[in-house]
């Protein structure tokens, strides 16, 4: 912060251009505080996953008014009675999904289109849905201002999945259903993985690989989403 004041001190407009470098410079500040505390110090291991948090400006998926929370270790408000998650959470998420630069990758739950930033930061493609329009066309926009090109996101019941892009390397889901949607579970590539909340008051993730001869399923930590809508919303 301090050389950006320095740099410019001498400028006739310095005051506005050190406010706005400050401004970036709090922000980048706190994210790298996030990664090492919440992330790495908590076990995430994976530099895809680790270089992709600290790339995308969290601050810009919440309201203005969170945007100094936005790197607090907790799920925040984005309207519509629905949230987003943790950081620990995005990142145990994405880590378990054993994302690589080739992938093709669903999200499900939308939301504010930090997760689907997280994952088009390794993936190739990413397929993104959400059952709220108006949260979907906010997350779309949010995503173009920052130059994603590579992921897409449409309106819907991603319960169904998005069977026109399928197969998909990973699938992450982030809305709770009560048991595994059969349809997500065939649009899974094989040796593919899904992670996914699932349960009513107690939620486990799970992480579902898909082979040849069926899936496996492992249960690991526990966890509170919202629970998975089975109905459009108008
Ligand atoms: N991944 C989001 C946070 C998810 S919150 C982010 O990074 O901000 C869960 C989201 O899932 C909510 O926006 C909710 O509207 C959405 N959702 C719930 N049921 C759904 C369904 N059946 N299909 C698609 N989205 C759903």
């Amino acid at each position: 912060m301090s050389s950006y004041a320095l740099e410019f001190s001498s400028n006739p407009h310095g005051l506005e251009i050190n406010k706005s470098y400050a401004a970036i410079d709090k922000f980048d500040w706190k994210r790298r505080q996030m990664v090492k505390y919440q992330l790495r110090n908590r076990g995430i291991k994976d530099k895809r996953v680790l270089a992709a948090i600290s790339k995308v400006p969290r601050h810009e998926f919440v309201d203005s008014s969170l945007r100094d929370l936005a790197y607090s270790d907790s799920p925040l408000p984005i309207g519509h009675n629905q949230t987003i998650s943790q950081p620990y959470i995005v990142a145990y998420m994405t880590e378990a999904g054993e994302i690589s630069p080739s992938d093709k990758v669903l999200e499900i739950g939308t939301g504010s289109g930090y997760q689907a930033a997280v994952l088009g930061e390794i993936a190739k493609e990413v397929y993104s849905i959400e059952i709220i329009p108006q949260l979907a066309i906010k997350a779309r926009r949010t995503l173009s201002r920052l130059g994603y090109q590579n992921i897409q996101v449409k309106t819907g019941d991603g319960y169904q999945g998005w069977v026109e892009n399928a197969p998909y390397d990973a699938i992450i889901v982030t809305a709770a259903p009560e048991s595994i949607p059969k349809p997500l579970i065939e649009q899974l590539a094989i040796n593919g993985k899904m992670v996914i909340p699932v349960g009513k008051s107690n939620q486990e993730i799970f992480v579902l690989t898909k082979t040849q001869n069926g899936t496996l399923s492992e249960k690991t930590i526990p966890v509170r989403f919202v629970p998975m809508r089975r109905k459009f919303l108008q």
